[in-house]
Order: C-alpha cells, then structure tokens, then sequence
C-alpha cells in the first residue's frame, strides 16, 4: 500500500546562480581585458609627450652642435676675407673639404651664405644655385632680431630640416649671413628606436605642390619621411581609422601595432601634416594573451568549482525541504494510532483518486470496513487491548492492500476505507474476500463475537465503473449502504453495490 503522499520541492535557484557566476566571472575577464587595452592606449599619450620631448632636446642639442661650427667657420680670417672678397669660387674651394667632413660625420646637409639683402651668395651643399633670395621664417626673424634664430622648417626642395641663421658681423656690422642645416630624418630614425614606435611623416600634398619628388601620396598627404615600409593598402587602412580617432590595432610579421597621430608644425606654427606613430606594442600583447588564456582557464575552472559546490549544496538543502516537507505532511495526514491515512487526507485525496482513475480508464472500488461488535470488544478486554485490535486491522489492511496505488484510510472508531483501483470486477470480490477472511485468520480471541470467536469486520463495497459519472459522495454513500447490508445480514461478510443489483457474499466470494 501507498505509505507515503511523496512532495517534491525543487529550489529553482542552479540556473540564475549558474548565470549570475557565469556574468560575474565574464564580466571579470572583460574589465582586465578592457583595463589592459586602456593601459596601452594611455601609453600612446606617453609616446607623444616623449616623442615631443626628445625630439626638442635632439634639437636644441643639434642646435648648439650647428652654432658652434657657424661660429668656428665665421672668425677663420681666410674666409672672411673670400667672402668681403666675393669670390664665390676661392670660398667654395676652401670650405669643400671641412664642408665633406662635417656633413659625413655630422649629417650636416645644408651650408648657406647669405648676403645682406637676403639673396644667396653661396650653396655650398649645392654651388651651381645661388643668387636666389631666401624668405623663409628662420631667416627673416635672424634678419629682424639680429641674432641666431633657429627652427625646424621646410626648404626649397621641401624637406624637413633644422635650420640654424646667424647674422655674421664685424665690428658690430651684419656683413651678411651664415646659415647651416640639417635634414631631420635621422634624428627621427633615433627616436623611433628609442620609443620603440615606428614613425611615419605625412605632409600636405600643398606643400610639396609644383615640386618633382618619388615620394609616396596618399589623399593629400605626401610621406617623405617613414622608418617603416607598411603595405600601401594598410597603410590606407590604418590612417582611415586614425583620422577618425578610431581605436584601432594590427598585427603585420608578427608585430602588434596601436597607430595614432599627431599634429606636425613647423618653427612658425604653421601645420605641416602630421606624424603617425605605430606604437610597437607586441610585448604588452604578449603579456595580455597569456593573462587573458589564464583567466580564461582559471575563471572556467572558478566557474565549474563554484557551480559544483552550489549544486551539491542546493540539492542537499532539496532532500532535507523534501524530507521535512514529507514528514510534516505524513505527521498531518496520517493517524497516529494506526498509521494509516486519516479522514482528513481522505477528504482531500478521495477526490483526486476519482478523477485519476476515470483518468487511466480505470475501476475504482472503495471498501468500507467495520470491525464487528467493537464495543462490547472494547469492554471485554479494556480500551488498550481495543488498540491493538485496530492497529492488527489496520496492518492486515496494509499487508492485503500493498500496491502503490491502493490508498487506506482510518475513518474514525474502527471504521476503515480503503481505495482501490483494478480492471475487473473479480479483481475486487477477490480482494475484499481475502481482507474478510485474513482479519478473521489473525484468530484474535473475541467472545462476545456472535457470528464467531474471533475479532471479525463486515465489509461494503461500492465500484464505479469506467463511463459512471459518479461523486466520491455518492461512492461513499453506496459503500457505507451495503456496508451497513452486511451489518444486517448478520456480520463478517462482504456486500456490493453495483449500481442496479445489490450482491451479498457471505462467506465464499462468488
Ligand atoms: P457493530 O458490530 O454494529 O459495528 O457494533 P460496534 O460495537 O462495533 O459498533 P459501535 O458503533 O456501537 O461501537 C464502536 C466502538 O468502537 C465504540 C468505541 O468504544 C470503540 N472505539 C472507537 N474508537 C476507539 C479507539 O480509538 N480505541 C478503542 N479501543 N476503541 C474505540
Ligand atoms: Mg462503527
Ligand atoms: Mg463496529
């Protein structure tokens, strides 16, 4: 028989803690993630600043290196003397050689002789042109200060270059001018290496306008000057998403590029272009893959560890609700005497048995069963000897009725009810026959038994059919009639109630 009215809870609590840990630990990943990427990005302002920086102390440092020869070359008396002389020709003669000296030792590209109204006296870095006039921003602020000025500017033949102008006197009086550059690609070549940045130059296509050059162009800019040979599609590429500020990185022959750029000047102010750098950032890429596998396998790792233990521990926590749940339903349910279900659960779970076997096209039968001549039992032998009276009924009951579909019930006093559901009708006369004859068989002494001389119980059985509609009122009013038959008709038997006919068994089942 059905011991037990199973409840099972479930704690729906695994999938929102799966997916909160499986948020936490993700979100975790993508903060580092995010965090490192910031972490490069702020270099690249760092680049800037250090770019900026060494690039004007390479300056100054040139500078002064620049003045130091104009001035060693300015008081040599031979060259004053060529020069007040005009001979272009003896002057180039004798500066040729300190001029080869000190442009393959110093990089030194450009030496100047400028005469007063500003036209050039001497090129010596290229002697066939002079006479020309020099207007550029260096030279015209050395004119009007009257002294050295110097600045990074573009020349005739457009490159990039220091230019240092000093106004060369004697007794006081500017004879004229000397002037010594020197193009800036190398030092930009240095500080490339120093910053571990490659660098590119991207000047306005305008300035290089009416001019021959072999250099690359891309849009408006012309790239005279680059220490990295990029391939002109991603080069392309990568100034688009620089030139709209996009956050953007590559990697080319294995190397980790974060581009950005910034605004190039010459010594007047003026915008020349601007300065790409691609900042070699392979290293911190490095380091970032490996932290991100690691927390990738640690935080899956995290993941199945904490989702381990949550699941032990909600399922542990499921079976004690579900035990204590149980309990306190069978300690609500049950009688306490018998331990078979009480009148109360029979209300509630009369019903549902009903509905479950119309369900499962099923009979139902329910069995009233009253234990014969009780009261005098109860005193012959005492009220505690009448206990042991219903809890042996009571097991008799369980031990005939044990499928896990029967449902007993202890309906008050010694009155018993038991449902059952079967396929035929002989099912049921078998069964409530056997119950008779068992409780009969405990061979419980009862003298004032008049139908025998032990303990013996009469029986009411009431079926519904598969296409009855019928109430569990009405099931139980038919059972409780021909229970209340076998009463009449003398005790410890059997009656049935099918509908239409009454059928009595006495003690033989037919
Ligand atoms: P009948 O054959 O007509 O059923 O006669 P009966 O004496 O069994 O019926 P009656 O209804 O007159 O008496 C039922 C008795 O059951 C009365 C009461 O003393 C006894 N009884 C009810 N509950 C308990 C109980 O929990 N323990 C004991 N020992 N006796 C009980
Ligand atoms: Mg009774
Ligand atoms: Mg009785």
């Amino acid at each position: 028989m059905r011991q037990e009215l199973e409840t099972s809870y479930k704690l729906n609590i695994f999938i929102p803690l799966a997916i909160s840990v499986i948020f936490i630990v993700f979100g975790l990943f993508f903060t580092v993630h995010l965090l490192q990427h910031q972490a490069i990005d702020k270099d690249k302002s760092v680049i800037v600043d250090k770019f900026y920086k060494a690039l004007e102390n390479e300056l100054k440092h040139e500078t002064e290196v620049i003045e130091h020869i104009i001035k060693h070359l300015s008081e040599q008396e031979e060259i004053k003397k060529l020069y007040l002389e005009r001979d272009r020709e003896e002057l180039y003669k004798h500066l040729k050689s300190e001029y080869k000296y000190i442009n393959s030792h110093l990089d030194i590209t450009h030496l100047y002789f400028i005469d007063k109204n500003s036209s050039v006296f001497l090129r010596v870095h290229k002697k066939e042109k002079f006479g020309d006039k020099i207007d550029r921003f260096t030279f015209r602020e050395a004119r009007i200060l009257e002294e050295t000025f110097s600045g990074v500017e573009f020349g005739v033949l457009r490159n990039y270059t220091l230019r240092v102008v000093y106004p060369w006197k004697i007794d006081g009086k500017i004879i004229g001018y000397i002037e010594m550059g020197k193009e800036i690609d190398k030092i930009i070549t240095f500080l490339s290496k120093q910053l571990d940045s490659e660098i590119y130059l991207f000047i306005q296509e305008e300035i290089y306008r009416d001019i021959e050059n072999s250099f690359l162009q891309i849009g408006n800019y012309v790239i005279p000057y680059k220490t990295y040979e990029l391939p002109t599609d991603v080069l392309k590429k990568v100034l688009k998403k620089v030139l709209k500020q996009e956050h953007y990185q590559f990697e080319i022959e294995n190397r980790y590029f974060h581009p950005f750029s910034s605004p190039l000047y010459d010594s007047s102010q003026k915008e020349l272009g601007f300065v790409l750098f691609l900042v070699d950032a392979s290293f911190e890429h490095q380091i970032l893959s490996f932290l991100m596998k690691f927390l990738f396998i640690s935080g899956a790792f995290v993941v199945i560890i904490i989702l381990s233990i949550g699941f032990w521990l909600i399922r542990k926590k499921e079976v004690e609700i579900n035990r204590l749940a149980n309990n306190l339903k069978n300690m609500a349910v049950k009688d306490e005497l018998t331990t078979l279900f009480n009148r109360k659960c029979f209300n509630y779970q009369a019903p549902l048995e009903l509905s479950e076997a119309k369900r499962d096209k099923k009979m139902i039968s329910m069995l009233m069963v009253d234990i014969d001549y009780f009261k005098l039992y109860n005193d012959t032998y005492g009220h505690q000897a009448g206990d042991e009276v219903l809890k042996e009924v009571a097991r008799t009951i369980k031990k005939v009725f044990q499928r896990s579909g029967d449902l007993s019930f202890r309906l008050g006093g010694e009155e018993f009810a038991i449902l059952f559901k079967h396929l035929k009708h002989e099912d049921i006369s078998i069964i409530a026959e056997k119950l008779r004859s068992s409780i009969e068989e405990l061979q419980i002494e009862h003298k004032k038994n008049e139908i025998s001389d032990f303990v013996t119980v009469s029986i009411g059985v009431a079926t519904v059919n598969v296409d009855d509609d019928i109430s569990i009122e009405k099931l139980y009013k038919f059972s409780d009639s021909v229970l209340y038959k076998s009463k009449t008709k003398g005790r410890n038997r059997v009656s049935f109630f099918n509908g239409v006919m009454e059928k009595e068994l006495s003690k033989e089942p037919i």
